[in-house]
């Protein structure tokens, strides 16, 4: 949307976003019936998200496969919502392998990641033929075992490999790690060795390597230096069992432009990735699947966070607008940068621009929503849109002083619920608090 006609939006009160239109007086109407705050579901951007990044690198690489990372946002209707359009479930526990099993997921489509697996996950994932990548040595030795004791059955897992990855001899992980502690590491022969152990039994194949890492810049460059080093391990040691290369997640979605980040696009990305991916197996009579795990690239953007505004208060100098939310519910991370956000306001007779605070209902003083906004102070019962919430948002409210709000899912004027408001009995649940 360009810039005026957001102006002209945000003055008649009227928040648009693909497909989703609210007016003060539709958000009244939730209020009364949802309370006075509550997530959206914009079912229709998930849908473009989903087939915007199928495309990119379908059309460029056909053996093509998404796996919805489940741990960034794990609401069951969006998962199931992006199931249905055909991706893969990729989980990093039992919690929500189980949570795949209980929407129907064929466990043929899940991808089961993470570093802590009991002998049970991996003998159950082996089971029911679920894509296991080994993130670790101790599961070696649970995947001999059931391979030993179901002789008659092919055991093929993935292995998460470790390895240096740089740009320009530069460390490029988040938070200035220079090293990734997950996966199991080429450089020291850790990973060489896994593979002699595993192939010493018959039964078991390694079908595929996997490689995750989470970079600071999310650069196109790094994707292609990680997919090309996996292409490599992969024709060198697994030629002839090779069934997929796992890339894992971390690219960019399509970002709001008040983040003034110019992040690559979708086709940017496919055109490294499925480059490198042609070339190293343009022999192949059968390609390796490419398999990406996108988390953020495929929520974030399709969640807002809707909430009200109680009190309009001056302490000093500064003013603070207090909502029915909190930190918690937009950025867990409690990072300084303010969101993308509207104010839907009951009235529109715009006061002269001032500098406020949006802060929230826990009783910690850094509860800020947003800071230093210089616009007309809302008024009370005015409504904040907080956007580009989905992602690690919902999976990190923490039960902290207040009832988590209901999720409501948008699709085409209709609205419906896919989380109900939690009330007292189900947060201090009988089940599990002794009273
Ligand atoms: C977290 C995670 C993802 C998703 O990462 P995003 O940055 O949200 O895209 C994918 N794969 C694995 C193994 C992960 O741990």
């Amino acid at each position: 949307m360009n810039k005026l006609v957001e102006e002209e939006n945000a003055i008649q009160g009227y928040y648009s976003q693909d497909g989703m239109k609210f007016d003060y007086r539709k958000l009244n109407e939730l209020e009364n019936s949802y309370g006075s705050s509550f997530y959206i579901v914009n079912v229709h951007k998930l849908r473009e998200n989903y087939l915007k990044i199928k495309q990119a690198f379908k059309s460029r690489y056909d053996n093509f496969i998404i796996g919805y990372s489940y741990k960034t946002n794990y609401l069951p209707y969006l998962c199931k919502e992006l199931s249905r359009l055909g991706a893969y479930a990729e989980v990093v526990s039992r919690l929500e392998y189980d949570l795949a099993i209980k929407l129907g997921e064929d466990p043929k489509r899940i991808i089961f990641n993470g570093p802590l697996k009991s002998r049970e996950d991996i003998h159950l994932a082996l089971k029911n033929e679920s894509i296991l990548n080994v993130d670790s040595l101790y599961e070696v030795e649970m995947i001999k075992d059931y391979a030993l004791k179901n002789q008659n059955s092919v055991v093929k897992i993935g292995l998460r490999v470790n390895f240096d990855l740089t740009e320009n001899g530069e460390p490029i992980l988040q938070d200035g790690y220079e090293i990734s502690r997950f996966g199991i590491c080429i450089e020291n022969g850790n990973l060489q060795s896994a593979i002699i152990e595993l192939k010493k039994i018959a039964n078991i194949k390694i079908i595929g390597l996997h490689g995750h890492f989470s970079t600071t810049k999310r650069s196109v460059e790094s994707y292609r230096i990680k997919t090309k080093k996996l292409c490599m391990i992969a024709k060198q040691s697994l030629a002839d069992s090779l069934e997929f290369i796992d890339i894992g997640g971390g690219i960019y979605g399509e970002l709001p432009a008040s983040f003034q980040i110019n992040a690559p696009t979708f086709d940017d990305y496919a055109e490294a990735v499925c480059e490198v991916m042609n070339r190293e197996f343009m022999d192949f009579e059968r390609k390796p699947a490419l398999i990406l795990e996108p988390g953020v690239a495929m929520v974030a953007n399709a969640i807002i966070f809707i909430a009200k505004v109680i009190e309009t208060k001056s302490v000093a100098d500064q003013s603070f607008i207090l909502v029915d939310g909190s930190v918690h519910n937009i950025k867990p991370t409690m990072h300084k940068n303010n969101l993308p956000m509207q104010i839907i306001r009951r009235n529109n007779d715009l006061k002269a621009k001032k500098m406020f605070n949006i802060v929230g209902y826990t009783c910690m003083e850094k509860d800020y929503l947003a800071h230093g906004i210089n616009d007309a102070l809302p008024n009370k019962g005015d409504y904040i849109i907080f956007e580009n919430v989905g992602a690690y948002t919902i999976v990190f409210n923490p039960p902290f002083i207040k009832v988590r709000p209901p999720i409501l899912a948008a699709e085409n004027n209709d609205i419906f619920v896919v989380r109900r408001k939690e009330e007292f009995k189900q947060f201090f649940n009988e089940e599990l608090y002794i009273f």
